[in-house]
């Protein structure tokens, strides 16, 4: 375990796979932004699926749905079959998504993970252009699958795969506004030298807010230049919204209002909205009838509950109320972890972040574990991101009560003040 050692890991470790946040406890049910473990202890998560659990855990709204839809002997799994909720979600999408924004992108259904998506995507953009490299950054995460693991920065990840994975053309991602460009512009300039040996990318891969790489927030003027620089050279602009879109940010998309025109979106984890696993991708129709029909497929592309519960997840964005709050919860989020690192004299701590997704970056692996543990022992989930684990993130649900919230920051700040 990553975290921790505990006895009752190394029981299971020979029977599950390891997973690298582990916490030394069983948790035996959850609501909202709480976890309760089998001796009855509660926490509030600030880690909640990573971006999955953004409407929290069992939330009622889904879990009405989800039981009613049980009741009436709903079609569980249809394959690629038409069914009721599969076109109820549909159609929510396109009206509460789609349409007020212009967008006339076509679903594609992809399976249960986000890397399902961005293999899809990697695929598809190697069909529409007839090229192999693509574009991914530094400190992406995109995936453990063969080709989204490519994309994907951190070594310790792509160790994983035993040979050096191939195909990818790495740039700095950018924080800084103005920042950047020259990276672009040089990269720009190798493709257009025959003897620099680069041939042209089928697609640039980026994040706008890198989760797992340490909460990297790209600069708007950035990304458009990464767009523009996509259009150029005749390669498709790929945004993976996976782990921020679905009002994370305080918009669906979290490049909504940025003048961004991705020819693939892909989405994940908190589409599904209750847990239930659904990943898709959105597609420009130019793109999308470049593939014939059952030229990609898959087994678990959806399933019905994962219908039911994406689609009463929408149900959030047919008004500004969520979004509203998400920002005024952001805010309060990011202000108590400025006061924090303020106070940690020489220690030049870092906040970062957008909505209610923000991370406290304390330079220090050691330090952010220290931190994390001692936040557990207090009644805290909150996990480690970035490279070496330096940063603590903090990603809710989107629909934590402020009371708990409240708890979650005082839990924190408090840790940190107390391992300084
Ligand atoms: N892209 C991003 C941005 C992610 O955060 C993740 C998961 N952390 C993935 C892709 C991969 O998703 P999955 O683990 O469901 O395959």
């Amino acid at each position: 375990p990553y975290i921790w050692e505990m006895e009752v890991f190394e029981k299971w470790e020979s029977e599950i796979r390891g997973y690298s946040r582990t916490y030394p406890t069983v948790f035996a049910s959850a609501s909202n932004a709480r976890q309760v473990d089998e001796a009855g202890r509660s926490y509030v998560d600030f880690f909640a699926g990573a971006g999955v659990l953004n409407f929290g855990h069992n939330n009622p709204r889904m879990k009405r749905a989800m039981i009613a839809f049980l009741e009436a002997d709903g079609v569980a799994h249809s394959l690629d079959m038409a069914t009721t909720t599969k076109r109820d979600f549909i159609e929510a999408f396109v009206a509460t998504v789609l349409e007020p924004r212009g967008l006339t992108m076509k679903l594609q259904f992809m399976g249960p993970t986000g890397s399902n998506a961005v293999e899809a995507a990697l695929k598809l953009a190697r069909k529409v252009t007839g090229r192999r490299e693509v574009v991914a950054f530094t400190h992406g995460f995109h995936g453990m699958t063969l080709g989204s693991l490519a994309l994907t920065g951190n070594e310790f990840f792509r160790a994983a795969a035993g040979v050096p994975l191939e195909n990818v053309v790495r740039l700095p991602f950018e924080t800084a506004p103005g920042g950047g460009l020259q990276a672009l512009d040089d990269y720009r300039a190798q493709l257009s030298d025959v003897s620099s040996g680069l041939s042209a990318p089928a697609a640039f891969v980026v994040e706008t807010i890198q989760a797992e790489g340490g909460v990297n927030v790209a600069s708007a003027e950035w990304l458009r230049a990464v767009q523009q620089l996509a259009h150029d050279v005749g390669a498709l602009f790929v945004i993976d919204d996976i782990q921020v879109a679905c009002g994370r940010t305080g918009s669906y998309f979290s490049f909504d209002g940025m003048g961004l025109d991705p020819d693939i979106i892909c989405l994940a984890k908190g589409i599904g909205g209750y847990g239930t696993p659904l990943a898709m991708n959105l597609v420009k129709p130019e793109h999308d009838a470049r593939w014939l029909p059952g030229e990609h497929t898959g087994t678990f592309r959806g399933q019905g509950l994962s219908f039911v519960a994406g689609k009463e997840a929408l149900t959030y964005f047919e008004d500004d109320a969520l979004m509203t709050e998400v920002r005024a919860k952001g805010e309060r989020m990011a202000s108590a972890l400025l006061a924090v690192a303020q106070e940690a004299e020489g220690r030049s701590f870092v906040v970062r972040g957008r909505g209610m997704i923000q991370g406290l970056d304390v330079v220090d692996g050691a330090f952010a574990k220290a931190v994390a543990a001692e936040c557990f022992s207090r009644g805290l989930l909150v996990g480690p991101c970035g490279s070496g684990g330096r940063v603590l993130k903090l990603i809710p649900p989107l629909t934590i009560p402020d009371d708990d919230l409240t708890e979650g920051l005082e839990i924190l700040t408090g840790a940190v003040r107390d391992t300084l």
